[in-house]
């Protein structure tokens, strides 16, 4: 474990080159520091895929530097972007993205052929990050026999078998009714508490509410909001 901020932004902006340029993301300084729980809420249009895409080593910012875990990405070159991407980050999407005729448990053991782990040890670290998320009981199951909420728990376990820096959340629970939707964020919450770092990017106000932190984008621009009784910063 080391202290640096898990994401630094420094004046990282993205404008599309058109034309007409697009300034999708105005030039914005952010830390999220390690263990943070942070929310990134803003309407449709307003830059959200675009901060996720440079969060996500997806996309290149056009200006500034983006330091993940103290390094500095700008430089990199797409095979080390991507084996930083593979090794740091967890994504969670909305649409949970399991391949459908594989059990939960190959579905998560997949995620470490790209990252090296010993085949004899996939299974196994497959099955503690499923136990992790509540279903080590369901490891044999397809995800069609699984609930919504349950596969994107699935889908969680996989973000996390890695072990990566940052959990990477892209409207996590905009697929889910309510009840699967407040079992999805409280095990997010939970995973926080045990020191994992989340940002979650949401539409939804009622989700962005959970962030310890909640940073907002409107036309680009990003910015920090504080409510009033939301906890301290952790
Ligand atoms: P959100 O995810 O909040 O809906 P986006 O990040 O997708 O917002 O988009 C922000 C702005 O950038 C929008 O005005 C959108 O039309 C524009 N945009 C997104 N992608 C591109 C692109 N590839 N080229 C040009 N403009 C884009």
């Amino acid at each position: 474990m080391n202290d640096e901020p898990v994401i630094e932004f420094r004046q990282v902006g993205l404008t599309y080159p058109g034309p007409p340029p697009v300034p999708a993301l105005k030039p914005c300084d952010l830390t999220v520091g390690r263990g943070e729980f942070v929310t990134v809420v803003g309407p449709s249009g307003s830059g959200k895929s675009t901060f996720l895409n440079i969060v996500g080593l997806l996309d290149s910012p056009t200006s500034g530097n983006y330091l993940l875990d103290g390094l500095d990405t700008s430089a990199l070159r797409d095979a080390e972007r991507t084996a930083l991407r593979g090794r740091r980050i967890g994504f969670v999407f909305q649409s949970f993205h399991l391949l459908p005729h594989r059990s939960a448990l190959e579905n998560v053991a997949l995620a470490l052929v790209y990252n090296g782990t010993p085949r004899g040890r996939r299974r196994a670290d497959a099955l503690e990050a499923l136990e992790r998320v509540g279903l080590g009981h369901r490891a044999a199951s397809v995800p069609t026999r699984l609930s919504g909420g349950e596969r994107q728990r699935v889908a969680i376990a996989r973000a996390l078998v890695a072990r990566p820096s940052l959990l990477l959340c892209d409207e996590p629970t905009g697929n889910l009714d309510t009840v699967n939707a407040r079992s999805v964020l409280a095990l997010l919450e939970e995973l926080h508490t045990d020191g994992m770092t989340v940002l979650v990017i949401t539409h939804d106000p009622g989700v962005a509410e959970l962030g310890a932190r909640t940073v907002a984008i409107r036309d680009g621009v990003l910015r920090e909001q504080i409510a009033a009784g939301k906890g301290e910063k952790r």
